[in-house]
């Protein structure tokens, strides 16, 4: 059988138009973007044209538009550089962030930069706009919130302009790790009060190891890296061109498909939903499953039992990848902080299915038999 990929809010597979366009820059187009020579200046072309793509598609200007290494150096540059050069000194943040802003939050609460408070869930894991709003209002100091666009493990999406509206009455400035929905979504950033978004290639069929910081041009940081002018002296280090040029492209045909692909996808999703309920009724869903949610995301709960603490191996062993939460620690698998903070019940086993363009109902009606026989 062949292997049945049900992990996309991991990773995805690289689309071949995007390998295509980054090609010619792993050989002949291999000049420093950084040069004067004009043979140089071709690269940097490619940069400035990538930047501007990515810039139109989130409506966003060009010199807000920062490429990185991904999404965990997006989100450390925007929280380490709120903290130290805008003078926010609370962090507001939520227990069901990626590690990439939980750590990030952590480290400065321990390296006492910032005190940190945490906003309360509602019971579908939504934040608790009320409880943002009396932790706002009751800062003694500049606040940084950062909250995330949409959950990678639950699924759940925040209502951005609403956290966006009670920042800008509050003062306060707002991050948001957007790496599960920039390529996912439509955005108008000129129209969103966020002042900094992050972007990941490779959540959206594009390379690994790029990404993108959004920073609203009313705001102004030092840089994070330190070393050669690059970005416009913002992030040193030579710039990935072939990684650039791909984030681009890989965004380019996001947008281009966006309406039939999220259809399809949900679609997927919501079939997945249907045959779980109806072959599996001992299981349950995490999340606002079917409500305000990521088309990409279905994650499930089962009861835990002897056979279902293994299920993860099981449909390894029969060529079906879905994750279990967060990564294993030390070969210990810890559960999932996301699933502890909306749900903790320790009977319980979560498993995440998340869907790409490139699965089928086929394959879910595969994915079923396993659960079945897994379970
Ligand atoms: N934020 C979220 C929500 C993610 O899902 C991921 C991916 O693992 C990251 C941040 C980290 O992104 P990257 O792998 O590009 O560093």
């Amino acid at each position: 059988m062949d292997r049945i990929y049900f992990d996309n809010a991991a990773t995805t597979a690289l689309d071949p138009i995007v390998l295509e366009a980054m090609m010619p820059y792993f050989s002949d187009k291999f000049g420093n973007p950084s040069s004067i020579y004009s043979y140089g200046r071709e690269t940097r072309m490619a940069v400035e044209q990538a930047r501007k793509t990515v810039a139109k598609i989130l409506n966003a200007h060009p010199a807000e538009i920062f490429f990185t290494s991904g999404g965990t150096e997006s989100s450390n540059t925007a929280i380490f550089c709120a903290v130290r050069d805008l003078g926010c000194k609370h962090i507001i943040t939520s227990a069901i962030e990626h590690h990439a802003v939980s750590h990030t939050v952590s480290y400065l609460n321990t390296a006492d930069q910032a005190q940190v408070s945490y906003v309360k869930l509602l019971p579908d894991g939504h934040i608790d706009l009320n409880d943002l709003e009396q932790l706002l209002s009751t800062s003694q100091e500049k606040c940084l919130v950062t909250l995330m666009h949409a959950n990678n493990e639950i699924g759940n999406i925040l209502n951005m302009n609403a956290v966006g509206e009670l920042c800008k009455k509050y003062n306060a400035l707002f991050h948001s790790d957007t790496v599960q929905t920039v390529g996912h979504f439509p955005f108008d950033l000129r129209n969103t009060p966020v002042h900094f978004i992050t972007g990941s290639a490779h959540k959206f069929h594009g390379p690994k190891g790029i990404g993108i910081l959004y920073i609203n041009e009313n705001v102004r940081i030092k840089p994070f890296i330190h070393g050669g002018g690059q970005e416009r002296n913002m992030r040193a280090g030579t710039e990935n061109i072939y990684g650039i040029v791909g984030i681009a492209k890989a965004l380019e045909i996001a947008t281009a498909s966006f309406e039939a692909e999220s259809a399809y996808i949900g679609s997927l999703k919501k079939y997945m939903y249907r045959e779980v309920q109806k072959h599996i009724p001992v299981a349950g869903f995490n999340g606002d499953v079917l409500g305000n949610s990521l088309y990409t995301v279905l994650s499930i709960n089962f009861p835990k039992s002897e056979k279902s603490e293994m299920l993860l191996f099981n449909l390894d062993i029969n060529n079906v990848c879905a994750s279990g939460g967060s990564a294993c620690t030390s070969g210990v698998e810890q559960g999932s902080h996301v699933v502890r903070a909306i749900n903790n019940d320790p009977n319980r086993i979560t498993v995440r299915f998340s869907f790409s363009k490139y699965n089928t109902t086929a394959e879910i009606d595969e994915v079923i038999v396993q659960l079945n026989k897994a379970l």
